[in-house]
C-alpha cells in the first residue's frame, strides 16, 4: 500500500448530554484517522453517536450536549480548541456539512440564488457574482436557472443538490454528509452520490460519509467505520469489511442487507438498541452478542490493528487477552 496523507485524526473524542436521568455517552472515545481525498463511510444503528460526532467536528454540539474531551486534528489544527471566530471561518472554508433533509435546511421563503450566496457571505469575506452561483449550480448538475426558484418549486433531489452546491462554495478539504439522500428514491440516490464523488475528485476533498445502509455504503465509500454505542469497533477497506468482516455486530449489520431476488424474511439484529445512559459493563456489543465469554462481560476490548488497514474491537481478535 502506498503511504497516505492524512487529514483528519480524532482522538479519544467524547460528547456527553447531561439529562436529568444522568449523562449519555452520544460519543464516548472515538479514535480515527481520515486521509486526504478518501470517501470514508460512518455506519450503525441509530443512536450510536455518528451524526453526533459529525456535528462535533463542526462544533455545532447544543446544549444539553458538551463536548467534554478529546482532540480533532485537521492538518494539525485542533478544531475544538479553535475559538469562536476561527471556528465559524473554517466552517465550509475548511469543513463542510451536507444535512439530513434537504427538505428542513433551506430557507422556504428565500430564492435558491440568494440562499447560496448568503451561506457564502456568512463564512466569507467579500461579494458573490451570479456567475459565480451559476457555476456552483451546473456543478452539482442544475440548470443556472434554478437560482430563481424557491425550495418549494424543486424536487427532494434538486433540494439536496442545492445543499451540495452549498457545501462545496468555498471548497473545504473536507466534506461531511449526514445521510445525504435518506429521503430519495434509490435511482436519485445512486444518482446524487456520484455527483457528489465526481465533486470530491474534483475538490481533492475528503468525504465522511454518515449513514445506516450497509449497501448504500458499499457502493458510495472506499473505506468503512462501523459504530455502536457511541465507539468505533470496526475499521477496514469496504473489500475487507465485507469479505471478512470480524466484529459480531458488523457480520449482523451485513446479513441484514436484503439480497436481489433472495427470498428470505428479514433479519433485523436481536436485542433492543443499547441505553446510554446505563450502557453495559465490558464490552457494549455483549448483552447482543452471539459469541459473548466472560471476559466480555468486564472487560472492553480496544480498537487494534488486526491486519493491514483493518482494526477491530472484540476480544475475539485480540491474541493476547487475558482472562478474567
Ligand atoms: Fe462479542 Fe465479546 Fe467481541 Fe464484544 S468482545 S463483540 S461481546 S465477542
Amino acid at each position: 500500500m502506498t503511504a497516505r496523507d492524512t487529514l483528519l485524526v480524532l482522538h479519544d473524542l467524547r460528547v456527553h448530554f447531561e439529562t436529568e436521568r444522568g449523562i449519555a455517552r452520544a460519543v464516548d472515545g472515538v479514535d480515527l484517522t481520515l486521509y486526504r481525498g478518501e470517501r470514508f463511510g460512518l455506519v450503525g444503528e441509530s443512536g450510536s453517536g455518528k451524526s453526533t460526532l459529525l456535528l462535533s467536528l463542526l462544533r455545532m454540539i447544543r446544549e444539553p450536549g458538551r463536548i467534554v474531551a478529546g482532540s480533532a486534528h485537521l492538518e494539525g489544527t485542533d478544531l475544538l480548541q479553535l475559538d469562536e471566530e476561527t471556528m465559524r471561518q473554517t466552517r465550509l472554508q475548511r469543513v463542510a456539512m451536507i444535512p439530513q433533509g434537504a427538505m428542513n435546511s433551506l430557507n422556504p421563503v428565500m430564492r435558491v440564488g440568494e440562499q447560496i450566496r448568503l451561506a457564502i457571505t456568512e463564512h466569507d469575506e467579500g461579494s458573490v457574482a451570479d456567475e459565480r452561483i451559476d457555476d456552483l449550480l451546473r456543478r452539482v448538475g442544475l440548470p443556472a436557472a434554478t437560482s430563481g426558484l424557491y425550495p418549494h418549486e424543486l424536487s427532494g433531489g434538486m433540494k439536496q443538490r442545492v445543499c451540495i452546491a452549498m457545501a462545496i462554495s468555498l471548497s473545504p478539504q473536507l466534506i461531511l454528509a449526514d445521510e445525504p439522500t435518506s429521503a430519495l428514491d434509490v435511482v436519485v440516490q445512486r444518482r446524487i452520490m456520484q455527483t457528489l464523488a465526481g465533486l470530491q475528485n474534483e475538490l481533492g476533498a475528503t468525504v465522511l460519509l454518515v449513514g445506516h445502509d450497509m449497501g448504500l455504503m458499499a457502493q458510495s465509500v472506499e473505506r468503512l467505520g462501523i459504530m455502536y454505542g457511541g465507539n468505533i469497533v470496526e475499521v477496514g477497506t469496504v473489500e475487507e469489511i465485507f469479505a471478512a468482516p470480524k466484529h459480531p455486530y458488523t457480520r449482523q449489520l451485513i446479513d441484514s442487507i436484503p439480497v436481489f431476488g433472495e427470498r428470505r424474511d428479514f433479519r433485523p439484529i436481536p436485542g433492543g438498541a443499547m441505553s446510554l445512559l446505563e450502557p453495559p459493563t465490558g464490552c457494549y456489543f455483549h448483552p447482543r452478542c452471539p459469541e459473548v465469554m466472560d471476559r466480555c462481560r468486564a472487560l472492553a476490548p480496544d480498537l487494534r490493528d488486526t491486519a493491514e488497514d483493518h482494526q477491530v474491537a472484540c476480544w475475539l481478535h485480540h491474541q493476547d487477552s487475558i482472562d478474567v
